[in-house]
């Protein structure tokens, strides 16, 4: 099927850069990726995906599409320490200070540390014929043909050595969120694409655990979106058998202290206890480290007029979501399928065809991410009445599902990419939302409104 050219390039080797390359690899003689960092054999995190050493956790459709690409992917994971689990009835999610009522559903996580996933997928894709990943090799420049029409390679640095030329039919940047292409398209006078960017001003402060089995009655994970007053999240993620991961963070500067009496107040202040027992009471396997995210921010490659050929952008170098939604690999997965299916269908305007399904995937996760953060009053942009609407409407649906465990799962499945949004609206659901909400306790055991408000 190798049908649409000899060589390809991504550039960047992480989650997004990796998948590009699995799905180009059905279409061209040889992929190759450029990495700037070294890339040990090992599962540590490294320079260039500093979010590494943070809380991920992959969402049920991101897994799918990842273990299509790569057949018992999963089991490797889980092999090498990483748990399964059901995102229904093993995690609890709190939203709008209420938790949900879980229960046993078909959304099945994979828990691992990130560098642990990325370095799962790097190895079964480094051990496909035609695929070379070369690290330690930064692009510092594309190369032009046809009068600048079309991108022909890069010029790329390894080491030392002097910058050299690497010849491509195609061409994939998949650099991260610091992309470099709106600067090197620009430099071959190509307008920029329009940037849709949401402040938020958010801080992530992180550390680890020990972890028993006995832990938080044995659930693998609990998820706390932020909501008024302080508007904190936080998440406790199990990364093995022995090991927990804590991330919590605020906007606009309201983040977590890194140090011990300073994070541990700012954990009791989110709705649910549950993170400040592990933090007072379990032994920390780590230092504080910190991550600061200053806007959701999209890069509208799609409304383009002119692009040029031979040349895509990937992954957040596209659009970067606040992390708290932990959308960004799914989203990677996603769009990496679409390039497999666009390359199915030919050559003919590719980068149109790409962006455009690209936009559309990333429509429902930009959706949710923003209009989420749209709840909180500081967060600038525009509030249609339909934002308003969902917004509401999902409020009503966490007080209801505080008691029915068939709307979690149903709010789950959007919240993992795997049913549309609309799946919400559906009368079945409307109804049990309405029901849920007519006779409803004024406050739920174990939840609590935080005292600060910030
Ligand atoms: C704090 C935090 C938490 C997150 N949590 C989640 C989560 O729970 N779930 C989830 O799905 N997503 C999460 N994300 C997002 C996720 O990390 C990214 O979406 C994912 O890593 C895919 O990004 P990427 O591969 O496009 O870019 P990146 O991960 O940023 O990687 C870019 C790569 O390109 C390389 N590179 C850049 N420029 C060059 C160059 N010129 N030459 C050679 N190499 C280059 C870099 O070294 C790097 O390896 C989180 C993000 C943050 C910040």
């Amino acid at each position: 099927m190798k049908t649409f050219g000899e060589h390809a390039v991504v550039i960047g080797a992480s989650m997004a850069g990796l998948l590009a390359a699995r799905a180009l690899i059905n279409h061209f003689h040889s992929v190759t990726v450029l990495e700037r960092d070294r890339l040990a054999d090992t599962d540590r995190p490294r320079k260039g995906v500093p979010q590494g050493r943070h809380a991920h956790g992959l969402l049920a459709r991101g897994r799918v599409v990842i273990e299509d690409f790569f057949p018992g992917w999963t089991d490797e994971v889980v092999a090498s320490g990483g748990l399964l689990g059901d995102i229904g009835g093993d995690v609890d999610w709190v939203g709008h200070n209420v938790r949900l009522k879980s229960g046993p559903s078909d959304l099945i996580g994979l828990l691992a540390p990130r560098p642990a996933l990325e370095t799962h997928v790097r190895r079964r894709l480094a051990a496909m014929p035609g695929v070379t990943l070369i690290d330690g090799c930064s692009v510092d420049g594309l190369l032009v043909a046809d009068g600048g029409q079309r991108i022909c390679g890069v010029r790329a640095q390894a080491g030392g050595e002097l910058p050299r030329a690497i010849k491509a039919d195609l061409v994939v940047d998949a650099g991260g969120r610091g992309s470099t292409s709106p600067a090197w398209l620009k430099a071959l006078d190509y307008e920029l694409p329009s940037e849709d960017r949401i402040e938020i001003g958010a801080g992530y402060t992180t550390r680890s655990y020990r972890r028993k089995p006995t832990d938080l009655g044995g659930r693998l994970a609990v998820v706390i979106a932020g909501s008024a007053p302080n508007w904190r999240n936080g998440v406790i993620l199990a990364q093995s058998e022995d090991r927990w991961i804590v991330s919590v963070g605020g906007y606009f500067g309201d983040h977590a202290p890194d140090n011990d009496e300073g994070f541990a107040d700012y954990v009791g202040t989110l709705p649910v206890p549950d993170i400040y027992q592990i933090v007072m009471t379990a032994e920390p396997l780590s230092e504080f480290m910190t991550y600061r995210y200053a806007a959701n921010l999209r890069r509208r490659y799609e409304k383009l007029t002119r692009f040029p050929e031979g040349y895509l952008v990937f992954g957040d170098a596209f659009c970067s979501f606040n992390p708290v939604y932990g959308q960004g690999m799914t989203v990677a997965a996603q769009e990496a399928r679409a390039l497999d299916e666009c390359l199915q269908r030919g050559n003919r305007d590719l980068a149109r065809r790409f962006f455009r399904a690209a936009g559309a995937i990333v429509d429902i996760p930009w959706n949710i991410a923003v209009g989420n953060d749209l709840r909180h009053p500081k967060v600038e942009g525009e509030r249609p009445a339909m934002v308003r609407f969902i917004n509401w409407y999902i409020g009503k649906l966490h007080l209801a599902a505080r008691h029915d465990p068939h709307l979690t799962t149903a709010f789950l499945h959007v919240a993992n990419l795997m049913a549309q949004p609309p799946s919400l609206l559906k009368p079945s659901i409307v109804a049990r939302v309405m029901k849920g909400n007519l006779f409803r306790p004024s406050i739920d055991a174990g939840v609590r409104v935080p005292s600060r408000a910030f």
